[in-house]
């Protein structure tokens, strides 16, 4: 079958085979496919180095147990086939993506008692970083109310919320949605977001409200490191409307400035002085990963 717009010969892994991606199958009785019952997370790689492996394979084992699925790969098998894939991809700058669901079983919401294998998939993709326009003009966003479920913290595969998000920000001719629930702040459609107040950066505290990014940590991190006082604490509609920065932060689109809130210029409209030196920061990061 041949699938628009990907590379139909490059090769993925589904349960314990590699295949050209235009080959591979899996069953309509998935319970990824019926019920959303699943987990994945996606792992950079920069000159073909996975970046923080670590952290986002924790966090795949955390998802996994969450919802109880286990699976025989020890932390050194999803290793190996992260690295093996982005050898046999030939990439450099790509993105592993890796699903696990539950397997395939009757349809019945219940668990499968037992004998039922899961399904685990893995492919990879080439990696554009973000360009010189969003990094340095930023992008733009608008605000809405966050409806999805209250497990945000595990990266479930279940992403209709997620999905209806992102596509409100294409509804509104913008890049990214703000997401409140009890006008407070959660996260973006698919990245955590950074205000600057006083030149102190805050952002929501890690809880089952968002996803924690694996750039969590690293942005946590990188001010230490640079000395911009940061906080974790709730961050309320009335905060974020009258911050002086605003920011997006995730795998693929790394650090970016949102310069534009509901139309109107989040502070001076332009990218600012905390996001230039995380900016800085994180590209600094990178070129020792590439390097190391
Ligand atoms: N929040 C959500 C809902 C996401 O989907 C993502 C990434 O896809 C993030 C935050 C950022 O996570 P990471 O920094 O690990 O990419």
């Amino acid at each position: 079958m041949m699938i628009a717009d990907v590379d139909n010969d490059s090769i993925v892994y589904l349960n314990g085979e590699y295949r050209r991606l235009g080959d591979a199958r899996i069953s309509v009785l998935d319970r990824g496919f019926i019920f959303g019952d699943g987990i994945y997370d996606v792992v950079p790689a920069y000159s073909g180095r996975p970046f923080r492996m670590d952290g986002h394979l924790a966090r795949l084992e955390r998802s996994l147990a969450a919802i109880r699925i286990q699976v025989d790969m020890a932390r050194q098998d999803w290793e190996a086939l992260v690295l093996d894939l982005i050898r046999r991809s030939g990439l450099g700058d790509c993105m592993v993506y890796i699903q696990v669901t539950r397997g395939v079983a009757r349809r019945d919401h219940a668990f499968p008692s037992s004998g039922v294998t899961p399904t685990v998939f893995c492919m990879v993709s080439p990696f554009e970083r973000p360009d010189a326009h969003c990094r340095e003009q930023g992008v733009r966003a608008v605000s809405i109310p966050d409806l999805r479920w209250l497990h945000c913290e595990i990266k479930s595969v279940s992403l209709l919320g997620n999905v209806l998000a992102k596509q409100a920000a294409v509804d509104a001719g913008v890049d990214e949605v703000l997401q409140f629930r009890d006008d407070m702040l959660t996260e973006g459609s698919s990245c955590n977001i950074w205000v600057v107040r006083d030149g102190r950066l805050l952002a929501p505290p890690r809880s089952n409200l968002i996803l924690e990014g694996i750039r969590y940590s690293l942005i946590e991190e990188l001010a230490s490191q640079t000395g911009i006082d940061f906080q974790a604490r709730p961050i309320s509609r009335a905060e974020v409307a009258s911050a002086d920065e605003i920011m997006l932060t995730s795998a693929t689109r790394e650090i970016l400035p949102i310069t534009e809130l509901d139309g109107k210029p989040v502070g001076t409209g332009r990218p600012g002085p905390v996001y230039q030196v995380l900016r800085a920061a994180y590209d600094e990061t990178i070129a020792r990963h590439e390097q190391a």
